[in-house]
């Protein structure tokens, strides 16, 4: 069922087996799996079915470095959370980023790679991107292309592949199945403010629960769920200071460090000799009718090698705001983007760094383009607005124009190293509930900077040396161009700011999301990961939310009492 926050009589206890707070993906996911075994959810929403300005305004930060993207282009405050706005990739987390490296010292995983990827199946089934299959070798409709001919997988990879979702909107695609379950009570415009906890035991009491337009409430569970988005979590947890001193969890001091993004930069072109038809430079669709991308990574062994962090590179079109371009395609989507439509047609972030360009917009040039490539420009509408927009069901999600020179901007998607001066923190400012904003202080480091031209002359190394083109470098100092791109590209992916770690010595969460502090409170999020990869992080958060509810399931079937942490499936050193 879903009910209004408002209809809630002031001073309600609302009481259930599990209490989830947030209903973005990981709380949906945590609600409905934990729903289908039997099992009472409370879910509160802080938003509603729509997007509403007040709402939205409770994530506000108090401050961005410059780094960091406005809580507004990272986060929403509504039913089915930041799914509303996100792109819908999905890639789970490589059996690399698991091992203790070089590369990323002081994170440690507490869980191993195949405990994570037991889940992998059901997060693909939750966020409908087709089946858990990530490599083109194992896909007989695609096996038998190559991304580049005559480019084979060696030290640099083409065969591994991101599958795209719907884009899922979780809230739209999993309304009906909330509405109809007996089991799930969301309540939307209801805000938790605090995590009360016990002064004796430590443990949590209830959340305070407040509604914009008046209502208070108290919500009483067995277990409580943190799902409400990376910073948001990692903000309840700091805000809720007044048992635990410095914030839930904060025993050893990492509440809130070790913020991680991920290292993104535009800093070279790659020049295939091949026959530019023969590049598979755009989505394929596998056996499914399911979106996947062919991307280039590298091998583990080179990674430990060369002590590389993980990175996915792939080729993406030219800057479509500079006409120089020449294709009537991309002026046509760059003049519709950057109109007042283009506020429709892609989540706003994404439009902002679509059209990202210097200088004011040329709009003679662009309409020159597009009449000189009319036919093809109006076909290339016709159908893309079909597939994105107007088709049923899975949308297409992008477009790539294919280069009649074989000539491709390579975008870099690199893992951010883990940094403990990297951090959010709360300040004196609070939003209209009372409780404290937060402030960002993410950080990337020379050596964040330094891997992309690393990566990259790895990658032209291998083009080389396979004698199918070459790299070119669009920066002298290509330090600087990295960190032009990295300015305002983060504050998407939120990972590392409530830690898994083995011990409460090292992180804020154990192998199974419960917060060290406690026995009761959890957190389902990707702030939990202690490494940020080369992959987007939500599909891996799922499989950890469904993995969580496993947990909680038993726990809810089992006595009331303290977890045994040390005994429970998956816990121990990768
Ligand atoms: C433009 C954009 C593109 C993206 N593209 C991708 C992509 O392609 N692939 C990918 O893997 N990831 C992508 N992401 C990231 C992805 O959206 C997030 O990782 C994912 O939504 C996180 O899910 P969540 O449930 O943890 O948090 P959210 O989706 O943020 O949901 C949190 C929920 O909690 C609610 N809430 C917050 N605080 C409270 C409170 N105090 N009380 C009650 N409710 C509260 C919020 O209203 C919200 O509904 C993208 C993000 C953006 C902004």
């Amino acid at each position: 069922m879903i009910r209004a926050g408002i209809d809630v009589a002031d001073g309600a206890t609302l009481e259930a087996d599990a209490v989830v707070v947030g209903s973005g993906p990981m709380g949906i996911v945590v609600a409905l799996e934990l729903a289908e075994k039997g099992h009472r959810v409370l879910l509160v929403e802080s938003g509603g079915l729509k997007f509403e300005r007040a709402a939205q305004d409770l994530a506000r930060h108090s401050g961005n470095d410059v780094w960091h993207v406005p809580a507004d282009l990272a986060v929403r405050r509504q039913i089915g959370g930041t799914s509303a706005t996100w792109g819908g990739r999905c890639v789970p987390f490589d059996p690399i980023d698991f091992e203790p490296r070089p590369a990323v010292p002081d994170a440690l995983w507490p869980v191993r790679y195949e405990e994570m990827a037991r889940y992998l199946d059901r997060a693909c089934a939750w966020s409908r991107c087709g089946k858990p299959v990530f490599s083109a070798l194992e896909l007989p409709e695609l096996a038998g292309r190559s991304m580049i001919p005559g480019f084979p997988d060696g030290d640099v990879l083409t065969t591994s592949l991101e599958r795209w979702s719907l884009p899922t909107r979780f809230g739209r695609v999993y309304r009906k199945r909330i509405e109809q379950s007996p089991q799930v009570d969301l309540v939307a415009g209801l805000t938790c403010t605090h995590i009360a906890c016990d002064p004796a035991t430590g443990e949590v009491d209830h959340l305070v629960l407040r509604s914009l337009r008046g209502p208070r409430a108290t919500a009483r569970g067995r277990f409580y769920v943190l799902a409400t988005g990376g910073l948001e979590a990692t903000r309840l947890l700091m805000a809720s200071n007044d048992v635990h001193a410095d914030g839930i969890g904060n025993g050893s001091g990492h509440l809130g460090r070790w913020y991680m993004a991920h290292v993104e930069a535009r800093v070279a072109n790659v020049h295939l000799t091949t026959p530019p038809e023969s590049t598979v430079h755009d989505h394929e669709l596998d056996a499914d009718g399911v979106y996947v991308r062919r991307r280039f990574t590298f091998s583990p062994e080179l990674q430990r090698r060369k002590g590389l962090p993980n990175v996915a590179i792939w080729f993406v079109n030219p800057d479509m705001g500079d006409p120089a371009h020449g294709s009537g395609i991309l002026s046509g989507v760059y003049l519709t983007l950057v109109s007042p439509a283009g506020r429709f047609m892609l989540a706003e972030a994404i439009r902002q760094a679509r059209t990202k360009t210097p200088g004011p917009v040329r709009k003679r040039d662009h309409v020159r383009n597009i009449v000189r490539d009319l036919g093809p420009a109006a076909r290339f509408a016709l159908d893309f607005s079909y597939r994105r927009f107007l088709k049923p069901g899975r949308k297409a999600p992008g477009f790539f124009v294919r280069s009649a020179v074989n000539i491709y901007p390579l975008d870099y998607h690199g893992e951010h190293r883990p940094n403990p001066d990297s951090r959010v923190v709360l300040t004196a400012e609070r939003d209209a509930l009372g409780v404290p904003r937060i402030k960002t202080e993410l950080k990337f480091s020379d050596e964040d900077v330094a891997s992309v031209e690393q990566a990259m002359r790895e990658l032209d190394g291998a083009v080389r040396g396979a004698g199918v083109g070459h790299l070119e470098f669009l920066f002298d100092d290509i330090a600087t161009g990295v960190r032009e791109c990295l300015r305002e590209s983060s504050g998407f992916h939120q990972t590392g700011t409530t830690r898994m770690a083995a011990s409460a010595a090292d992180g804020v969460v154990d192998a199974n999301l419960a917060v060290f502090d406690t026995d009761n409170l959890f957190v389902a999020s990707t702030s939990t990961f202690p490494t940020s990869s080369q992959a987007n992080p939500t599909l891996t958060g799922i499989a950890f939310a469904v993995r969580l509810a496993e947990h909680l399931n038993g726990r809810l079937r089992g006595p009331a009492g303290p977890a045994t942490r040390e005994r429970l499936p998956g816990v121990g050193r990768a």
